[in-house]
């Protein structure tokens, strides 16, 4: 059988841990055989990351902006028991971050439907993606412990020197408070994110904010995303018979459980946080959510949205069997390889991609999954594999 060949390679940023382990064997089991892999790889193994000072990361990142499609494992953010574990130079900064500065883009995170893992809201059946603005709000905040009586306010200093001032509050004993921000700039590229990604799947795309109480911050959220909308998308989500609709956060929460899915939601920062751990439970397990940062420079970088699985790694390393779902990680080559096949005009590299995913599902829902998974499934007849015996299962199917 002839390879499906590649015109542009794809950035390959090779990980750490049990997703190291998973991504050498879905490359050997489900990828090579198959396509003629053009890649350009990076290897984001924290090893290498401490060896290279990060500049891996950087390279990465700037290959990404140059080549337009990426594919990432998932990588180790070091904190002090790993500075001491890998006898680190240094505590380097979260690769997921890095990329994500350099990028400037924002965060769809979206589940794996198959049949026997039901999500715990009944009504759910289509998948819902979560898009969150990565910039600014609480993440970037200062804050202070106020110990006594006193006034704080808000002090905007003009370059010219000019001050505008604004109460926050006079205090007549202790308490807290908090300063935030967050740019036009950002806030206009999550939006065009989200409209172009909505699009994209020709879902509707939802959006909520606290404007009702927050009447200058959310509420320039609000104007922002209508504005662009009006200028920019009205007419093709129109085309695509697909809408943009605003509500209070609350509202949206209360009507996301209600719905059947089906829909991007776009979050401010601490929304998306929140809800995307919520909506990653409810539809079944964490390794079964697919992640892909869009940049407003129409980069696409695919990830999955669990860590390294360290607990697992360890067991691997002794020798022990390990049952790791490598479904989220499968994922994100697939998204990748079908973006490039989109943007390269291959339609056999994208109907690869696609028969992957569906030997994927399929292998779920013949009965045969990893342990995460079986706990989960309400199929009469399942079998636990192990993880390379998953991967084995996969390409039987991709294979006939
Ligand atoms: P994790 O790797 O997501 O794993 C947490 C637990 O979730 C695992 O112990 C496992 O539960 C379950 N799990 C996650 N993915 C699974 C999979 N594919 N198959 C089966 N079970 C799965 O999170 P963590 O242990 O908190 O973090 C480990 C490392 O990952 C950290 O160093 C962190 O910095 C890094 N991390 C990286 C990224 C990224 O690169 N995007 C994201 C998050 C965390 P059981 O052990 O109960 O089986
Ligand atoms: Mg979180």
């Amino acid at each position: 059988m002839s390879k499906i060949t590649m015109k542009t390679p794809l950035v390959e940023m090779d990980g750490d841990e049990m997703t190291r382990i998973i991504w050498k064997y879905i490359k050997d089991e489900l990828l090579l055989p198959f396509i003629d892999l053009k890649t350009v790889y990076f290897d984001l193994g924290l090893e290498n990351r401490d060896k290279t000072e990060d500049q891996v990361t950087f390279d990465a990142a700037e290959a990404t902006r140059k080549y337009g499609v990426a594919v990432k494992c998932a990588t180790i953010t070091p904190n002090a028991a790993r500075v001491s574990e890998y006898n680190l130079k240094k505590m380097w900064k979260s690769p997921n971050g890095t990329i994500r500065a350099i990028l400037d883009g924002t965060v769809f995170r979206a589940p794996i439907l198959v049949k026997g893992i039901r999500p715990f809201f009944r009504t759910w059946t289509k998948p819902i993606t979560i898009a969150r603005h990565a910039y600014g709000d609480i993440y970037k905040n200062t804050e202070m412990r106020i110990e006594n009586a006193g006034k704080v306010e808000l002090l905007y200093t003009l370059e010219d020197g000019t001050e505008n001032r604004s109460l926050i509050h006079s205090f007549d004993g202790p308490g807290v408070v908090m300063g935030m921000h967050n740019t036009d700039k950002s806030i206009e590229s999550f939006a065009k994110a989200c409209f172009s990604y909505a699009l994209d799947l020709k879902q509707d795309l939802w959006f909520a904010s606290k404007d009702t109480i927050s009447k200058t911050y959310d509420h320039h959220f609000k104007d922002i995303f209508q504005e662009i909308y009006e200028n920019e998308y009205k007419v093709a989500f129109k085309e695509a018979g697909i809408e943009y609709f605003y509500t209070l956060i609350d509202d949206a929460v209360a009507r996301v459980i209600r719905s059947e899915g089906g829909f991007v939601w776009a979050c401010k920062n601490y929304d998306g946080d929140v809800m995307s751990d919520m909506i990653a439970t409810a539809f079944g397990s964490l390794a079964m959510m697919t992640s892909v940062l869009v940049s407003p420079m129409g980069c696409y970088e695919y990830e999955a949205a669990h860590g390294t699985v360290q607990r697992h790694y360890y067991r691997h390393l002794e020798g022990k069997p390990t049952s790791t779902n490598s479904m989220a990680t499968i994922f994100a080559w697939t998204g990748a390889l079908k973006k490039r096949g989109e943007l390269d005009g291959l339609k056999d590299l994208f109907e690869f991609a696609e028969k992957l995913e569906q030997a994927s599902k399929q292998t779920i829902e013949d009965g045969i999954m990893t342990g995460d998974l079986a706990a989960l499934s309400d199929l009469p007849e399942k079998k636990t594999v192990n993880t390379l015996e998953f991967l084995q299962e996969i390409r039987k199917r991709l294979e006939c």
